[in-house]
């Protein structure tokens, strides 16, 4: 069966790339009836904090990547990770490295010097432990062999091959005795029984190292997809600037649904014909690794708009306000909430974003106050417009039945008895009931604000 991992390193917040690969994971094991675990790497004990690891954790729950299992925390793992690595000292296939620092210093500057990346140059692949020199601490490194080629057949990079020549002799334990992240990963991976490594593909040329480590442990080698980075717009590496964010920010701040965001990541980087909206049960159903593209995929907020809006006129009306009360001023009573649940057919056919859905529906819960802010609702007012909203109220007053099409003949009645084209009367009416030139139909927010508050709102207009 299939078992595949998301493994972040906790040092900061589930980005966006990050949130991409769990997805591509979680999708791969639901698609295959097989188990998507969690494995939090932190190793790097200075970095790593129980912030970020709660940031995580909160963000794949966000988006519904919840994973099978328990949740592993590589630190625990350390003292397994080190047995393994000593294992390969007594077989043979590691070794004590005694080099002092100044000894890799030398090895790093002549690397410089000749423009290469720095290589271990195993100086103590093959020398005795007798020949230790005192107080020095040995790192474990692992045997690589020296001539040969790795070929890795990477599900989305295809077949890929590297001179062993180009990879040295890397360290398992360091001095003082912890493992590398390279090492855990690798014990990790195996002892949780991990047959598809699926992740960016920043980690391809770790992927060839990690295949010669589980050669010399004897253990089978998962199956490899290294997905392409996710890019800018402008095709340059994603940056902040881009949206390479928390997933929290595209939550909180810019106010994405999590379907909207899992159907864009989905997108990113793979596709299924020209498929644009695939909704949860579509993904799980048409995923696979065959389709995941080669090239790196560009960010693009217009596309997430376009999928939040489309995501936003799906949901259940009542999430929607539950979503937004939180981020609206006024608070609201079981009127406003019933306001709100009633006008949000027509709030939400406006919105791209919950931001722009709570801010349009404000006027459901707090009434304009004069002069307007907005300038263009401002400029609908004119010098006459108190006392014909004084009259229109007075006409509305009494009016019995508060329905959409009565009100529209009652409306237009009153402009036709005061020779006013119905623009005329509706423009400032809009302004008195919404402090806003935009909002939903005109007769649906007086069908939803009740006649009373109707009245209320045209009246209050300052002369
Ligand atoms: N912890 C690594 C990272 O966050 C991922 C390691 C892996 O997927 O093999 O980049």
């Amino acid at each position: 069966t299939v078992v595949t991992r998301f493994a972040p390193s906790p040092t900061g917040f589930l980005h966006i790339g990050g949130a991409r690969t769990a997805l591509f994971n979680w999708l791969y094991a639901r698609h295959y009836g097989g188990q998507y675990r969690l494995r939090i790497e932190d190793t790097d004990r200075k970095r790593s904090t129980p912030e970020a690891i709660e940031a995580i954790k909160d963000g794949l729950t966000w988006l519904g990547l919840e994973a099978d299992g328990e949740i592993v925390y590589q630190s625990e793992g350390a003292d397994r990770h080190a047995a393994v690595a000593r294992k390969l000292v007594e077989e043979g296939k590691a070794y004590h490295c005694y080099c002092s620092p100044e000894e890799l210093e030398e090895m790093r500057n002549s690397a410089k010097a000749e423009g290469r990346p720095m290589r271990y140059d195993g100086t103590w692949r093959d020398r005795d432990a007798s020949e230790a020199p005192d107080g020095i601490d040995p790192v474990v490194r692992i045997k690589m062999p020296q001539t040969g080629e790795t070929t890795i057949e990477d599900q989305v990079q295809g077949t890929v091959t590297i001179q062993n020549e180009q990879l040295d002799d890397f360290i398992l334990l360091r001095a003082d005795g912890t493992p590398t992240y390279m090492l855990s990963v690798v014990v990790d991976d195996h002892d949780m029984g991990i047959t598809h490594v699926i992740r960016g593909d920043d980690h391809l040329t770790n992927a060839f190292r990690q295949f010669q480590l589980y050669a010399a442990c004897g253990w089978d080698v998962p199956t490899f997809a290294h997905i392409p980075l996710i890019h800018g717009s402008d095709g340059a590496k994603l940056s902040k600037r881009h949206g390479a964010l928390g997933v929290e920010a595209y939550r909180d701040e810019m106010g994405y649904l999590p379907e909207a965001i899992n159907n864009y990541l989905l997108r990113l980087g793979w596709s299924h014909g020209d498929e644009e909206i695939i909704p949860q049960e579509k993904a799980i159903e048409w995923f696979d690794l065959d389709s995941c593209g080669r090239s790196p995929s560009r960010f693009d907020f217009a596309k997430l708009e376009s999928l939040n809006f489309h995501y936003m006129q799906e949901a259940e009306n009542a999430r929607l306000v539950d979503l937004i009360l939180p981020r609206m001023n006024g608070t609201a009573d079981e009127t406003g909430r019933a306001r709100l649940l009633a006008g949000m057919d027509g709030l939400k056919q406006r919105a791209k974003t919950l931001i722009e859905l709570a801010e349009s529906s404000e006027f459901y819960l707090t009434p304009p106050t004069f002069p307007l802010e907005i300038p263009k609702a401002a400029k609908l007012l004119k010098e006459d417009s108190p006392a014909l909203l004084r009259a229109l109220a007075d006409s509305l007053e009494n009016h019995e039945d508060w329905t959409e099409e009565s009100l529209e003949n009652a409306m237009r009645a009153f402009g036709e008895a005061r020779e006013l084209g119905f623009g005329k009367v509706a423009q400032p009416v809009r302004a008195a009931l919404t402090g806003s030139n935009m909002s939903p139909g005109l007769f649906e927010v007086m069908v939803v604000l009740g006649r009373e508050e109707t009245v209320k709102r045209l009246r209050a207009v300052p002369e």
